[in-house]
């Protein structure tokens, strides 16, 4: 007996600090992250590593970006290089930046970015999300995805950083409609970038020179024209578009941050393209600015 009224105190009380400890998040929240214009969202193609530290067209792109768009309270970045399996979110203070690659010059292994994060906006980003269950992170950081193209968009490295994982069991229409599910932060100041490439085919990249591909060509072609034309229900079932894409999505990493962007463009938004070029052979670097 005293068990079960022990246990039905228990029940009582916890709703109640669940709902006291969601009142305090939500008012450190409102202190930093008030109600915002709608910020854009980008999906960037990121390529090469090196663009993180060579003066080129591309980082010259981003950079010119990062000057364009009002400056962000804090960014969510979605990178082909986090596949989890479950969905999770980094909530540490200081993030660290991975060096995930290798055969690279030191120059690039030195690079660090040094952005904080922010562990009430993980929270917040968390209890938004009902799609998923998804986990606070602790021991990521900001992998080659997310920093190699914010050191030239914000190479002070003074906005917090936050990224998202990708759920390696989740098919691209679960992608999409969780990634709806962010539009809130949008309001809130937060940048979200999808980091990926829409054409990324290591194993047929041309080193020697950026003689492009035909079905490349085809590929980024075809995918721009349905992004163009709103037509996302096609780009969600990328696999049926045919034998250029099944070349130019060999695996799904790099492809799905777009789908992350483009879940986030409402009916009245515009959207453009920069960095439009192929690279390598087999690798697009074209990006999309919503909004
Ligand atoms: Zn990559």
């Amino acid at each position: 007996m005293t068990n079960r009224r022990d246990f039905i105190r228990t029940l009582s009380l916890l709703p109640l600090t669940g709902v006291a400890m969601k009142l305090n998040t939500l008012t450190k929240m409102t202190e930093h992250f008030a109600d915002t214009p709608p910020m854009p969202v980008l999906f960037l193609g990121h390529g090469n590593p090196m663009n993180a530290i060579e003066d080129n067209e591309f980082s010259q792109g981003w950079a010119a970006m990062g000057k364009t768009i009002t400056k962000p309270k804090a960014i969510l970045c979605i990178s082909a290089h986090w596949e989890t399996s479950g969905t999770f979110i980094t909530a540490m203070d200081k993030p660290q930046t991975i060096h995930d690659f290798g055969g690279f010059p030191q120059a690039l292994f030195d690079v660090q970015y040094p952005a904080k994060g922010n562990v009430e906006l993980a929270k917040e980003t968390q209890s938004g999300i009902k799609k998923a269950a998804v986990g606070l992170n602790y021991d990521w950081g900001l992998d080659h995805g997310c920093w190699s193209v914010l050191n030239r968009m914000y190479p002070n490295a003074d906005v917090p950083v936050l990224q998202l994982s990708l759920d390696y069991n989740q098919t691209a229409q679960w992608h999409y409609e969780l990634a709806k599910e962010l539009a809130f932060l949008r309001k809130k100041g937060v940048l979200i970038i999808g980091s990926g490439n829409i054409v990324h085919n290591l194993g047929l990249v041309n080193w020697k020179d950026d003689q492009t591909f035909d079905w490349a060509v085809e590929a980024n072609a075809t995918v721009k024209k349905l992004i163009t034309a709103n037509d996302f229900k096609s780009l969600i079932e990328y696999s049926k578009l045919g034998k250029s894409l099944q070349l130019a999505v060999p695996t799904p990493e790099h492809y799905l941050p777009l789908l992350y962007s483009l879940a986030l463009k409402t009916d009245s938004e515009t959207l453009s393209y920069f960095n439009d070029k192929l690279v390598m052979g087999s690798i697009s670097m074209t990006s999309v600015k919503i909004g």
